[in-house]
């Protein structure tokens, strides 16, 4: 390994040939190495030319000509902001700096990090979102609750927990416990019992994203963030959430598939 790129690495191929051969032997050697390549990088801008903006918390990086660079100060307000409610809810302060990398189409996102959505380097303090426009972006506070929580909580000890936390604190105006309401409907529910270790990525993933967001909130908003977090680092799910909750993950289901429902009525389903 020759070094590394922010989240990339490159191989060295060291060959040697005689002299004489070379001009014969480049071409070919030139060949095999292009047959090597995995992405495109044409007409993409190099990380280190990309423009940037700090702020207390995070620094952006963006393509200069792009609408992030034109909405770069309403970016910075709403992650600040959105910063200071995802850290009061958790009740955690944290005096990291955020690389926050905003991407101007899905497909430069997907050439340069070989990742078809945005995601976050939780370790690195580094998240990498679309942001395309006003109408075609990703989340204020999605990504950059992976990374809060990583360093001031810990690890979470299941997906559920971790992607639950960033959906319910992901900054937007969607209503996930609608959404939930509107997949019991579809009959798209999946039971949360099938949402634990490396079956989460296995389900629909709409359901297991909503799902586990609209849980997370719900145990937060009825029992309190410091059971939350206590539950969030635990070792054994299950276990924890009787031990913290007094009530195993089915009525803790059942509880919450009631308070969701109302979600129901307040809009007509098609
Ligand atoms: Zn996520």
């Amino acid at each position: 390994m020759v070094g590394t790129v922010l989240h990339r690495f490159g191989y060295a191929i060291y060959t040697e040939v005689p002299s004489d051969d070379f001009n014969q032997m480049a071409p070919i050697l030139e060949n095999m190495v292009s047959s090597f390549r995995i992405s495109n990088l044409e007409g993409v801008i190099p990380y280190a030319q990309w423009s940037r903006r700090s702020s207390a918390h995070f620094t952006f990086y963006y393509y200069s000509n792009s609408n992030a660079a034109r909405d770069i100060d309403t970016i910075v307000f709403e992650h600040e902001s959105g910063f200071d409610n995802i850290t009061r809810t958790i009740e955690v302060s944290y005096h990291g700096k955020v690389d926050y990398y905003l991407y101007p189409s899905e497909n430069i996102l997907y050439r340069m990090t070989r990742r078809p959505y945005g995601f976050a380097m939780a370790e690195d303090n580094e998240c990498h979102v679309l942001y395309a426009s006003r109408q075609e972006r990703q989340s204020v506070g999605h990504e950059a609750t992976h990374v809060i929580p990583y360093h001031t909580l810990g690890e979470p000890s299941e997906t559920l927990l971790g992607e639950g936390i960033a959906v319910a604190l992901d900054q937007s105006s969607d209503n996930h416990d609608k959404t939930v309401a509107e997949l019991i409907f579809l009959d798209r529910y999946v039971p949360l019992a099938s949402l634990l270790g490396e079956n989460w990525f296995k389900q629909d993933q709409l359901a297991a994203y909503k799902q586990s967001g609209s849980f997370v909130k719900f145990l937060i908003d009825r029992y309190g963030i410091t059971k939350f977090k206590q539950l969030y680092v635990s070792e054994n799910f299950l276990a924890a959430l009787q031990t913290i909750y007094g009530w195993g993950l089915a009525e803790l289901e059942d509880e919450w598939k009631t308070a969701v429902s109302p979600a129901w009525e307040e809009e007509e389903f098609p």
